[in-house]
C-alpha cells in the first residue's frame, strides 16, 4: 500500500481547487490521498456563493476511521471553515505526533470569495502553526497570519510563533515577470525558486502544491526535495490549464 496523506480539505464543485486538486496532486505525486471533508463549498471557476461546514465531530470521526487503516504518513490541510475543525485538527495531531503535517493556511478563495470568518481563523491558526513540519502560506496569508506587512518581519514572526519551516509563495507580489517563492527552514533561507509568471488566475493552485509536498514527504523525501519537485510540477500543470468560461479562474490539468 502506498503511503498515504490525510487531507482535512473542502469539496470545491469545479473541481479546480480544494479536496479534489489534493487527490490529483496527491496521486500524481506517487502517494495515495485520503480526504476528512471540512466543508461542502457552493462555488464555481469564477465565484464563491457559500459553504456548509462540517461538524468537528463528523470530521473527526472521518479521520479516525482511516487511522490504523491506511498508512498515513502525512496530514495535509486546506480550508477548515471553522475554529472548532481548527481545534479539532490541533486535538488530532497531538494524539498523533508521528504524522508530518503540511499546513496550507487557507482564508480566502483565489476568486475572493470567503471560505470562513477570515478575523476567527486568524487567531485559531496559532494553535495549529507549531504542529506544522511547514507551513505554505502566499504573501497574502503570511501577512494576515502575523499582522506584519514587511515579508522578512512577517517570516520571523511565523517562526517566533513556533513554525519549524515556511515556503513563502509569491504569486500576490508586484513582480510582472516572475513568481519566486523562498523556502526557509528554523528561521533561515535554504532555497529560492524563480518561474516565469503565467498569464491568468488559476483555481486550485495553491491547493495542489501544498498536496504535492505532502505526498513527497509521505514517500521519503526532504523537504527542500519534495518543495523542489512540487514546484517543477506544479509549473507544468498551470502552463496546460484549462479554461472553462472567458471570465473563470484556469483549472489546472493535472494528469
Ligand atoms: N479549498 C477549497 C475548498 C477552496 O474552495 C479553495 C478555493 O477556492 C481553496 C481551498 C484554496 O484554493 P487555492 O489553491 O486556489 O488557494
Amino acid at each position: 500500500m502506498r503511503p498515504t496523506v490525510l487531507c482535512f480539505s473542502g469539496l470545491d464543485p469545479s473541481g479546480g481547487a480544494g479536496l479534489q486538486a489534493d487527490i490529483e496532486a496527491i496521486g500524481q505525486s506517487g502517494a495515495h490521498a485520503a480526504i476528512a471533508c471540512t466543508a461542502l463549498t457552493i462555488q464555481n471557476s469564477q465565484k464563491v456563493f457559500g459553504f456548509e461546514a462540517t461538524s468537528k465531530e463528523l470530521l473527526l470521526a472521518q479521520a479516525n476511521a482511516v487511522v490504523g487503516d491506511l498508512p498515513i504518513r502525512c496530514v495535509k490541510s486546506g480550508m477548515l471553515g471553522t475554529t472548532d475543525n481548527i481545534a479539532a485538527l490541533a486535538q488530532f495531531l497531538r494524539e498523533h505526533p508521528d504524522y508530518q503535517y503540511v499546513l496550507d493556511p487557507v482564508l480566502v478563495a483565489n476568486s475572493g470569495g470567503s471560505l470562513g470568518n477570515q478575523a476567527t481563523l486568524v487567531k485559531a491558526f496559532v494553535e495549529l502553526i507549531p504542529l506544522a513540519t511547514i507551513l505554505t502560506p502566499n504573501t497574502v496569508e503570511l501577512r494576515a497570519l502575523t499582522g506584519e506587512n514587511d515579508l522578512e518581519k512577517a517570516t520571523e514572526k511565523l517562526f517566533q510563533m513556533g513554525a519549524k519551516a515556511v515556503l513563502v509563495k509569491g504569486g500576490h507580489e508586484d513582480t510582472p515577470d516572475y513568481i519566486r517563492n523562498a523556502l526557509y527552514i528554523d528561521g533561515d533561507m535554504v532555497s529560492e525558486s524563480r518561474c516565469p509568471r503565467l498569464e491568468g488566475e488559476y483555481h486550485g493552485s495553491g491547493c495542489s502544491l501544498a498536496s504535492f509536498i505532502a505526498g513527497r514527504l509521505a514517500l521519503g523525501d526532504g523537504l527542500k526535495q519534495a518543495v523542489q519537485h512540487a514546484e517543477t510540477w506544479l509549473f507544468g500543470v498551470l502552463k496546460n490549464a484549462e479554461t472553462p468560461v472567458p471570465n473563470g479562474q484556469k483549472i489546472p490539468k493535472r494528469f
